[in-house]
This record gives structure tokens, sequence and C-alpha cells, in this order.
């Protein structure tokens, strides 16, 4: 089956700054078929009979790649609390409470959420993953899963080494290749030693990528300083997990010898800037990353800590918070967040040469994005243009009108195909509320 998107404004994320004003994407099956103007596409004989999706006043990306991402429903329950507080006080007890059928709701909410905004790939950090995968399964939605693998006493709730190896046995790769497992370490105090020895070993096994969250907080620098002598990332390094198949999530507190480790090493960082304001952690130092040739994707973290997942509002605030921290107002610009969220992030999850940008060959992973709306009029082309800009400072999940993964038309002018949002809904209500009450039943 053919499909052509047909006169947006195509920024393919292929090259710097590239843009078809007008332009088409040719879409055959699964796959990116052509990328070129109006005219070029519609005297491609492969266009001939083709579905049509009219892209006129819109935008046409990539789809976006959510890096770090905690599926849950504590929405608006945990705020106004630092990282380890918080841990504490809200996260620790959910994941005591925590079942099978409340993880799964967890998952079909973020899913559905980050598809119907434009998110065509997650990396989900979360529990009871069987769960998660049949979710991604059935939405469509690309998925690297990672489980909360701890082993430190006290943290026993959480994922173990031998229920990340059960999980990579059935969905290594499902869907074909769409839904992947990731090895997943929890925060760096919640394991030994030699869980993370085990993981790597594990990850080297399945031939697969290992994910973990790091240097959120000052505080977890100083003890790791006072237990190990060590800073995290040089953790990470005598432990052996950095490496190009490795992602570290956050990474705000770094020295230079550590964002030296992470460059040589070719370890992959996700930014996650609203997480990392609302939790008073602190600004990565992601233009510094960037110029160490640190591939940088971009990350919502978990839907408690931002609490949304709209890649285009994290776009927003990664260029703002780097501008307002470096003081300098030519850091954060359009250009480069949008390659964070698009085809960087895929780079760093391992999935740059099947998507990540809008290419012949690659997977149709393919969004559109109105720009008919007040708030990102004018529309201007030429040397004025300034869709780029729209799309970091002035758009939102809101305007994105179709989605595809892998061809797949799963949104279309705005409502979702393949879930309806009603059930999701009451599903992922019903699951908190079983949730809390068993937080209240269960609290030591
Ligand atoms: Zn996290």
């Amino acid at each position: 089956m053919t499909t052509l998107i047909r006169n947006g404004i195509v920024l393919p994320l292929d090259q710097p700054r590239r843009v078809l004003d007008p332009g088409s994407v040719l879409v055959d099956g699964a796959t990116i078929v052509a990328v070129g103007t109006v005219d070029e596409i519609d005297a491609d004989p492969r266009a001939a009979g083709a579905t049509l999706v009219d892209a006129t006043g819109r935008a046409v990306l990539p789809g976006l790649h959510n890096g770090h991402l905690h599926s849950g429903l504590l929405r608006g329950t945990a705020e106004s609390m630092s990282l380890w507080d918080w841990l504490e006080t809200y996260v620790d007890p959910s994941h005591r409470a925590l079942t099978p059928q409340i993880a799964r709701a967890a998952s079909l909410q973020c899913y559905a959420e980050a598809l119907l905004g434009g998110t065509t790939s997650v990396m989900d950090m979360w529990r009871y993953m069987e769960g998660s995968a049949h979710v991604a399964e059935e939405l469509g939605i690309r998925a690297t899963l990672v489980p909360y693998v701890a082993d430190a006493p006290g943290f026993d709730y959480f994922e173990t080494i031998e229920t990340n190896r059960a999980l990579l046995e059935r969905h290594r790769s499902s869907a074909g290749g769409r839904v992947r497992t990731w090895v997943g370490l929890e925060h760096l105090m919640y394991c030994t030693p030699e869980c993370f020895v085990a993981a790597a070993e594990l990850a080297a096994e399945f031939d697969t990528g290992l994910h973990t969250h790091s240097s959120e907080s000052i505080w977890e620098v100083q003890e790791s300083l006072k237990r190990w002598g060590r800073r995290p990332i040089e953790v990470f390094e005598q432990r052996g997990i950095l490496g190009p198949n490795t992602v570290v999530a956050h990474c705000v507190w770094l020295d230079e010898r550590e964002i030296e480790l992470l460059a040589r090493t070719g370890t992959s960082v996700v930014h996650c800037p609203c997480s990392n304001m609302k939790l008073s952690s602190g600004p990565a130092r992601v233009g510094d990353l960037r110029r160490a040739g640190v591939l940088v994707g971009l990350g919502s973290d978990g839907e408690k800590e931002n609490n949304n997942l709209d890649l285009f509002e994290e776009m927003k605030f990664a260029s703002l918070l780097q501008k307002v921290t470096t003081m300098d107002p030519t850091t954060g610009d359009p250009w480069d967040v949008l390659e964070m969220a698009t085809i960087d992030g895929a780079r760093a999850l391992g999935l740059g040469d099947l998507t990540g940008s809008l290419e012949p060959g690659k997977r149709a992973d393919v969004v559109t994005v109105s720009l008919t709306g007040l708030h990102t009029t004018p529309v201007l082309h030429g040397p004025n243009f300034n869709v780029a800009a729209h799309l970091v400072f002035s758009a939102n999940a809101a305007d994105v009108r179709d989605v595809f993964v892998d061809g797949r038309h799963l949104v279309a002018e705005g409502v979702a195909l393949t879930f309806d949002v009603d059930t999701v809904r009451e599903t992922a209500q019903a699951a908190a509320e079983e949730l809390f009450d068993r937080i209240t039943s269960v609290r030591p």
C-alpha cells in the first residue's frame, strides 16, 4: 500500500536545516521511498494510485523520540519536593503497591498520550513490562522496554536481572523489531556492584542496549564520592557499563572528566529539562556535551515529574533552559533542538539507521503538525522561514494531525485509529484509583 503525504512543509532532518517547502513524502508499506518537492513526487510513477494525505498548512517531520520515560499514574500527586525526598515519599510507596494490571494501564495511557502528541518512539523504564510490550504491539508505537532493575537491600520490590532476562527472551525484538527490550538499572544507590556486572553481561549476551538514569541531583554525586570515592559516571566506567550501547538519562551534574568519559566511550545522554526544572535538580550542560561529541536525545522522564508527555513542550524547555543558564541566546537553536528530538534521539537509541529522519529506505515514522493555529501564525517561507522555530516554541502536542509508525497510519486528523481515547482514560482512571487504595493499605 502506497501513501502520499503531499504539499506540506517538510523538515526531513537528514541534513542540517534542509526544508522542502512545499514538499511531499511517499511511503510504500513500512518504508519511505521518496522525499522531495511536490512536483518531483507528483511526477514519480510510484505515487500513482497512492492514498493521499493532504499536508497543506502542515509541517511534516520525523516522529519524535522520547528517550527517557517512566510509565506511571501519579500525575499531579507528587509535587513540590526535590528528587530524593520525592522518591522516598511518593514514588517508592507506589512501586511497592504496583501490580501487573496497574502497570499495564499506566503504559497504555502513556503510550497513547505519546502517540497523539507525535511521539513515535519511547524508551520506557518501568515494571511488569510484559503488559507494556503488549500495549506497544497493539497501539503501534515504537517502544524500547527497560525494566527497572534494582537489588540493593530495601529495594527488593523492583525488577531483577532474572525478570529482565525473561522479558528479553520474549521481547528482545517483537512486532517486527518495533518493540525491543534493553537492560535497565535503577539509580546507582539502588543497585549493588554485582548487579551492574550482571546487567552488562546480560546486555552483551542478548546484544542489546543498557539504560539507566544518573547524576540528576547534586546529592547523588556527593553520596557517590562518599561511598566509592568517585563520581557516578566514573563508577559506571569502573563497573563496565559505559559504551555505545548505553544511554544515561539526565547527566546534570557532570565534571569535565565525566563528559570526556561519556564522549570517549560513545555513551549517549538523554536530556529531560522539564523534570530537571520541576525537581529542582539543575540544568544539564547540553551544549558542552554536544560540543564534546556526546549524542544527546530528549526525554520527558515520568508523567509525575513533568506532568505531561508533550515533546513539543520539552523541546521548548530544552531550548529555554540552556539559554537562561548559559546566558547565551545562541544556544538552544530550534534546529539543534529538533535534531535532539528526532535524529539524535534515534541514534542514541541505536535506531538511527532505521528512523529519526525522513529519507528513502528508512521506516516511515512520520508526523504532520498543523500550522494553522493563531499561535503558529504567520507561516513564512524562503528567507523569512520560521517553521522550525514554530515547532519548538509555538506548537504543542494538540497540533499533531497525523502519526505514522512503520508506515501504519495510527493518528489521522488528530484522531487515534488503534485505540479509543475514552477507554484508555477510563482504564487509567480505574487503575490509578486502585493504586492509591493499595498505597494506603501497604504503607508501612
Ligand atoms: Zn528517570
